[in-house]
Parts: C-alpha cells; structure tokens; sequence
C-alpha cells in the first residue's frame, strides 16, 4: 500500500531486478558493468543474485565519497566505547555468552561460558542474528531454526595484513576481479602518510569467497590461495618489497571473532532485501533485541552504527527510564 500511497509504483520493477538485470538493461560496456558490480564482488556474490539498488553504491562513493577515521577504522569502536564508559556503562571483556535463557519466550538473563548467570530484563545480542537464534537462545523453536538455517551466509573472506615498501597511487583500494569474486588491495598509507613504520607502509590484500568454496578449500586450501595472490605482480607495482604480517582464513575470523558457522552475515540477495533483514525487536522473544550486520541495514561500520541506532530505539521505547 505504501507504493501506492508515496506514487512509488513505477519504481517496484526496479527494486524486484537483480543487479545484473538492470546492468545489462543499461546496454554500458562490460567493464563498466563490471566495476559498478565491485561491490558485489567485494561480497564474493554473483550480480544475477544481488539486489538492483547496489547499482547505486559507486555512485554514493564517487559523488557522497568514503570516509576514512582519523586512527583507522578501529577509531570507530574506541569512541563508542568511550562514549559508553562516560555514560557509566559497564563492560565484561573477554566474557563469551554461551547462552541466551528466555523461559516462556521472554528474556530471564545469560549464561556465560564460565557458567555465570547473568538477569537481565532485556538482551541486545550484536553476535550474528542467525546464531543469536540458532546458538545462543535456549529453547527457540525448531521449525523458526531451520528457516533461518537456510539463509545463505557471507564469507568474511582471506586476508593478508601487509608491511610494504612503496605506495601504488592513487588506490584506496583496486580491486582485481576473479569471476564473481575479487582480490582487493587496500592501501590505508595513501590517505595517512603519518601510518608509516620506518618507511614501511600498512596494506592488504582481502579477497572474499563464497561461503560454500570456503569451507570446501579448508584451511590449508585457503593459505594456499593466500600464497598464490600474493605471488601475483598486479599489486606489487610502485611496491619494491613487502612483507608477510599475518594471514587470516575464514576459520581463523570465525574463532578469533566467534563467528557464525565462520561467516559475516547473511548475503544481501535481492530476496532478503524484499523481505528485509532480521528485525531489531525480536518477534519470538520478548526482551531480545538483534544489532549489527545481520540486522537493518546491514554490513560495513557505518550500517552497523545505525543498527545499533535504531535497535537501541526500539530499546528505549519498549523500556524507557523511569
Ligand atoms: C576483511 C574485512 C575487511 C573489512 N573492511 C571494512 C571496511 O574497510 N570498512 C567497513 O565499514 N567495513 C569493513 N568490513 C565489514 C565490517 O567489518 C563488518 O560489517 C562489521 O564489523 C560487522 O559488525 P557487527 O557488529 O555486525 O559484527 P562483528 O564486528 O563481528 O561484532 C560482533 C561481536 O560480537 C562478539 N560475539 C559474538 N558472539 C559472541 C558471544 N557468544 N558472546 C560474546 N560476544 C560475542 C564478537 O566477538 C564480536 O566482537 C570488513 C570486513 C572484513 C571481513
């Protein structure tokens, strides 16, 4: 009703193509397709599956622009969690809930791993929503499970965290497409010079994977493919030497960031976005609110920031101060 009443209705055919659909219907050259697709690539996901509006995300990058944090993206969490602490919050580091306990569909508390038993009136979970369901709520309902098991699930991808000599300009980040995936080179040193180690400039070299081919290289696999994209000269160019940090499979993200069956978040198909992303309030459990990637609107920081937003909305409304 609401594309009726907004006169939006012309656009619906639009908002239910594909991103592919709408490239081809533009009849541009396929390279041009292909770098408006980056940004599916970058999500390792065929452009027949992913949603029309993510045509828009160069334009919104070359016309709005992209922002980098003074310090780094970890600028980001720092603040907030100044802001928290300022507040009077109180943060448990390193304190892995492993259960959520909702009797009678209604949040009672957590348990953590260390089996502590924490009440509380209300949990916002920022772990996967899938997993905050699958994993971590007691008790939630068999049939609700499997439907969000069938979700598709977003590969965080393999990185290797670089020292270089050499900047490649003018790349932030250049992509190098491999079928539906890429490699992406990101370059922090070229918007921050004062990043510089003794001459050796921060880079890396992230390439994402489809979650089925993830786990199907394994991790040896996955250090393998690490291996052979950094033999690739592509990247090297303005480069003179680098040197190997640190590299991270999937698996090592899923243990190190308690992943979801190792993944970010469900994949941005067309079809999720018709039917919307995981709700903020839960509709099953009363007391449980979903942030994060998994939630409205979705990946990258700044998605997150206002999923954090908007979940603590539906918080404050449902539990305003007395
Ligand atoms: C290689 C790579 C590069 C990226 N680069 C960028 C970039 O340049 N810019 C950008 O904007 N985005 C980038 N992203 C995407 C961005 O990192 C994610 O979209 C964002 O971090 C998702 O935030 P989140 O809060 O949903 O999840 P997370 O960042 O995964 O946070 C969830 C937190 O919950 C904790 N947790 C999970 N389960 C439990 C549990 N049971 N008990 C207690 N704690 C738990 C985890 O440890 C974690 O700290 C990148 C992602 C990857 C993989």
């Amino acid at each position: 009703m609401d594309v009726l009443r907004n006169g939006s209705l012309g656009s619906v055919p639009f908002m239910l193509s594909s991103l592919a659909a709408v490239l081809t219907k533009a009849a541009l050259p396929p390279a041009l397709q292909e770098s408006i697709g980056s940004w599916t690539h970058i999500a390792g996901q065929p452009m027949t599956q992913a949603p029309a509006p993510m045509a828009f995300v160069p334009g919104l990058f070359h016309g709005v622009g992209a922002y980098y944090p003074q310090g780094g993206m970890r600028a980001v969490p720092e603040l907030l969690e100044a802001e928290a602490l300022a507040a009077g919050v109180d943060v448990q580091y390193t304190t892995k809930v492993r259960a959520i306990v909702a009797p009678h569909k209604q949040v009672a508390g957590v348990r953590t791993a260390a089996g502590e038993f924490l009440p509380a009136t209300a949990v916002m979970s920022d772990a996967s929503g899938i997993g905050t369901y699958v994993e971590l709520v007691e008790d939630f309902p068999a049939p609700e499970k499997e439907k969000l098991q069938r979700l598709p699930l977003q590969s965080p991808g393999t990185c290797a965290y670089l020292a270089v000599r050499g900047r490649q300009p003018p790349y932030y980040i250049r992509f190098k497409l491999r079928g539906a995936g890429c490699t992406a080179l990101v370059q922090p040193g070229l918007l921050d010079a004062g990043l510089a180690q003794e001459g050796w400039y921060p880079a890396r070299l992230i390439s994402p994977l489809a979650h089925a081919e993830a786990a199907a290289l394994g991790p040896e696999g996955q250090h393998q493919l690490i291996d052979q994209q950094l033999a690739e000269g592509w990247w090297q160019e303005g480069i003179s030497a680098y040197k190997v940090l640190h590299r991270r499979s999937t698996f090592e993200w899923g243990r190190d960031y308690h992943l979801y069956r190792d993944s970010m978040n469900p994949v941005m198909t067309s079809r999720l976005m018709r039917k919307g992303r995981l709700a903020h309030r839960s509709p099953t459990v009363r007391g449980l609110y979903l942030t994060g990637s998994s939630t409205h609107p979705g990946q990258w920081m700044s998605f997150c920031a206002i999923a954090g937003v908007l979940a603590a909305d539906c918080l404050t409304h449902d539990y305003p101060r007395v």
